[in-house]
């Protein structure tokens, strides 16, 4: 990593940040803007165009006419390629700026933010271009006499909707999918982290897109993102975020146009670490950093840990002390291995947590505090909490913040238990050198990924998506396809 570059690129200045509406940037209509916050010392970094319903429904509609004449659903399937594979080159070629810029805006370490966030926006971008046109209709095994043809055709316009934990790499998951299918795009960011996705979408403009097939608009979720979820004019509203922001989402469709909600939820995955683990040490350190990177912002975190009872003490030492020697700080030097939180409402939230559970006697092992408040920006020591009950809120409910809550267990049964008792099943981990218990163990885990002894990690071959209220709706693989086609069958007499 370039310490140089990356300290130079820390001191450029941002622009004032517009929206991007039929390939042109543009203000709020009504002027309106607001600060972005900069987490890493609470400084202004520049201001934001506060989107209206109105800039939100001048973005549907330029979607709308962008898909309706045909510049892109038309184009042909290899000439979509081309433009994508292109933007996918400039991402790379602008990967330290995109990732930096990312940094300045949501606090993920810079360590963090060059794997997944350019690097991941990018292959996946490329890799729904390679696909695009190998994706075939079907012709259906009819009688002889008629002729059933099953085509495969863009659904339209798409609502993006998205959080600010990656942006890039998330925003990525949504769009590259849906333009490579010929959809066109409105996408909202989130208001703590709009400026890097802005950039990648006007590098897109550079690589070829034609105006008006990706959008992006700026501002509060209740705003221009319910704007995106009310408006009859789009056809698909594809979402990660929170539980409480999904149910919003579903009930604008049911009164606006049914349009298809995808959703990718929340978690509080457990992590289950068994006395015969292949390797204690290597459990211990993944899961350290399988909760407190990007100081726990992870919709996978494996906030729950589990643990057979005859290791519990001496693992919950083990974490400890591997929890007071993370790095956490500046998230742009390239040492760090937790930047800042994401913003002091997300502190502030993060901690009530903690208080909470201090105050029904829970054992706060390490952290729960607030840390570098000199710096002004939002830093938060990584947090163990042991001696919980499963009803606690801090058990059942996302903290998405570095706080991990351990429980013992005596049998795989009691794992189960505690690992499928809560609403959500986004993710889940598993420790152990006996194959029989692991896949015994996959196949009664209510997760959408289930981890066998490792902690994170996949690429872009296999879906993510939750069970439960962890959502309904998958990101990455071919299966992301799916919600961006519409199935129409020409049924024919011959
Ligand atoms: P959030 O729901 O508050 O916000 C997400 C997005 O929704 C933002 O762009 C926001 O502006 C918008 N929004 C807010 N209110 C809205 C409304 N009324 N109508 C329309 N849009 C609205 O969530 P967040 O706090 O930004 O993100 C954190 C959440 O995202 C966590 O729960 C995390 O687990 C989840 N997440 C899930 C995944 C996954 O793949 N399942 C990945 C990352 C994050």
């Amino acid at each position: 990593m370039d310490r140089n570059a990356i300290e130079e690129l820390r001191k450029v200045d941002v622009p004032p940040a517009l929206h991007l509406i039929d390939g042109v940037r543009v203000a709020a209509s009504d002027g309106g803007e607001m600060p972005v916050v900069s987490p890493i010392d609470g400084s202004v970094l520049t201001t934001m165009a506060r989107g209206t319903a109105q800039d939100a429904a001048q973005a549907i509609t330029a979607a709308r006419q962008a898909f309706d004449d045909g510049r892109w659903s038309g184009m042909a399937p290899s000439a979509r390629k081309v433009i994508l594979l292109k933007w996918a080159d400039l991402i790379d070629a602008h990967a330290l700026e995109l990732a930096v810029l990312g940094v300045r805006d949501n606090g993920t370490e810079i360590s963090m933010a060059l794997k997944a966030e350019p690097k991941s926006a990018a292959g996946t971008i490329r890799y729904y271009a390679e696909a695009l046109d190998k994706i075939y209709g079907e012709i259906a095994p009819t009688a002889r006499g008629t002729l059933g043809l099953v085509h495969k055709t863009p659904v339209g316009v798409v609502g993006a909707i998205v959080p600010w934990n990656f942006p890039l790499m998330i925003g990525a998951w949504k769009i590259g999918p849906a333009l490579a299918a010929g959809c066109t795009v409105v996408l909202k960011p989130a208001e703590t982290a709009s400026l890097s996705f802005l950039r990648l979408a006007e590098v897109g403009l550079q690589a070829g897109l034609p105006k008006g097939v990706l959008n992006v608009v700026c501002g509060e979720g209740a705003i221009v993102g319910a704007a995106i979820a009310e408006s009859p004019d789009v056809d698909v509203l594809v979402f990660t975020g929170s539980g409480a922001t999904g149910r919003r989402l579903l009930q604008a469709s049911a009164r606006s146009n049914l349009k298809r909600v995808y959703l990718e939820l929340g978690g509080k995955s457990p992590n289950i670490i068994f006395a015969d683990a292949p390797d204690l040490d290597e459990a211990v350190a993944v899961s350290a950093s399988g909760i407190f990177r990007n100081s726990g912002q992870v919709c996978i975190a494996g906030s729950r840990l589990l643990v057979e009872r005859s290791i519990h003490d001496a693992l919950v030492a083990k974490l400890k002390s591997m929890a007071e020697a993370m790095v956490v700080g500046d998230p742009l030097d390239p040492a760090t291995q937790a930047g800042a939180v994401n913003s002091d409402q997300q502190l502030a939230r993060n901690l009530a947590f903690i208080d909470e559970a201090r105050a029904a006697g829970r054992d706060i092992v390490c952290g729960g505090t607030r840390i570098l408040t000199d710096t002004g920006g939002y830093y938060m020591a990584p947090t163990i909490v042991a001696g919980v009950a499963q009803s606690d809120r801090i058990v059942q409910d996302e903290v998405f913040g570095p706080v991990v809550t351990v429980q013992a267990f005596d049998t795989e049964d009691e794992a189960i238990a505690l690992a499928n008792g809560t609403e959500l099943g986004l993710a889940a981990g598993l420790w152990t050198s006996n194959l029989s218990r692991a896949h015994r163990m996959i196949a009664r885990l209510r997760a959408g990924v289930v981890h066998v002894n490792t902690y994170g990690g996949s690429d872009m071959t296999v879906p993510l998506g939750g069970v439960g209220q962890s959502g309904n709706g998958h990101d990455k693989s071919l299966h992301a396809f799916d919600k961006f086609f519409d199935l129409k069958t020409a049924w024919i007499k011959l």
